[in-house]
């Protein structure tokens, strides 16, 4: 060890981390596995589109889409090979992946088919896609989006490959497939649809079963005057993440509902835990600088009530 050692030469100045801190200037597992593994540039969708609910055979010509990497006419004629090039589906035009997939009249019919169930959506290039799986809807939704997107590429390069090398499918054919291959999924999936008419459409057409949320009674909240002699104290806060900066502010008020003060702060880095708490203290010291003695204090954290009236110690 003393042999090894006494070949590394130690310079003068003073050592510096080589790797970066994370935004709140700790060395995380993170942060160190990115000094030695190179994440690359991500492409912004290569996680969402895997589902562990549709077979990676299925994905992987959605990925090869998007990446334009199918062996197409097209493909194979960059690569320096001189053949022939014609879509095989419609014999009208040269195969390439913007025709094959969203422009050729097989695609269009199967895309025809999707607006049937999604109408505000239009199908005409890669981002059409991703803007339609990211939009909003119940996870449920949501993933039959991506299988049905996945489904389709699928099915039109199933499309195409079974024409070349054997006989032509007849598109209704084909998006029975999909609506097949989409029922099994959904019905594998567990979680509940948003309960709106919307959702229940998508469903009632693909044939899954419905697993509605749960409906949840309506609670009436509003504010009500102290009793005389005492003064409420509403308080409230906001963090920006978890753990991040975060602030809070609170306003006193008389029994007839006269204003008496009000108070806001801010917080350096903290837990949405500790900034509830802190914003409690903060008002009851605010409290006693104004010499008041009989306050309520209301707040919309039930776990910071819970720390304060439980007989365990507040953490
Ligand atoms: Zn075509």
């Amino acid at each position: 060890m003393h042999h090894l050692f006494s070949h590394i030469m130690v310079g003068a100045e003073q050592d510096i981390p080589n790797w970066i801190l994370d935004e709140f200037g700790r060395l995380t597992l993170k942060s160190a596995r990115a000094f030695f593994f190179d994440p690359g540039v991500s492409c912004g969708w290569d996680k969402f589109i895997w589902s562990s609910y549709i077979l990676p055979s299925k994905t992987l010509v959605l990925w090869k889409v998007f990446h334009g990497r199918l062996p197409t006419d097209q493909h194979i004629q960059n690569k320096g090979l001189h053949i022939y090039s014609m879509c095989t589906l419609c014999e009208k035009h040269e195969e390439f992946i913007q025709h094959l997939f969203f422009e050729c009249s097989n695609a269009l019919r199967i895309w025809s088919w999707v607006r049937n169930i999604f109408p505000t959506y239009h199908f005409s290039n890669k981002d059409d896609f991703l803007s339609f799986i990211k939009s909003d809807g119940s996870l449920l939704v949501k993933l039959i989006k991506l299988v049905v997107i996945t489904f389709s590429i699928w099915m039109i390069w199933r499309m195409r490959n079974y024409a070349r090398f054997q006989d032509k499918t007849e598109v209704s054919r084909a998006i029975l497939v999909i609506k097949d291959l989409t029922c099994l999924v959904g019905n594998s999936y567990k979680a509940s649809m948003k309960n709106d008419m919307f959702d229940f459409n998508v469903l009632k057409f693909f044939v899954i079963n419905t697993h509605t949320g749960k409906v949840l009674r309506p609670l009436p909240v509003r504010w009500e005057f102290p009793s005389s002699s005492w003064v409420k104290i509403n308080i409230d806060g906001a963090a920006r993440g978890y753990p991040s900066l975060a602030t809070c502010g609170g306003i006193f008020r008389g029994s007839m509902g006269e204003f008496i003060g009000a108070f806001s702060t801010f917080f350096e880095v903290q837990t949405t835990l500790v900034a509830d708490f802190y914003r409690v203290i903060h008002a009851m010291e605010e409290a006693q600088k104004m010499g008041l003695t009989n306050v309520y204090l209301e707040c919309d954290s039930a776990l910071t009530c819970v720390a304060f009236t439980a007989r365990t110690n507040v953490p």
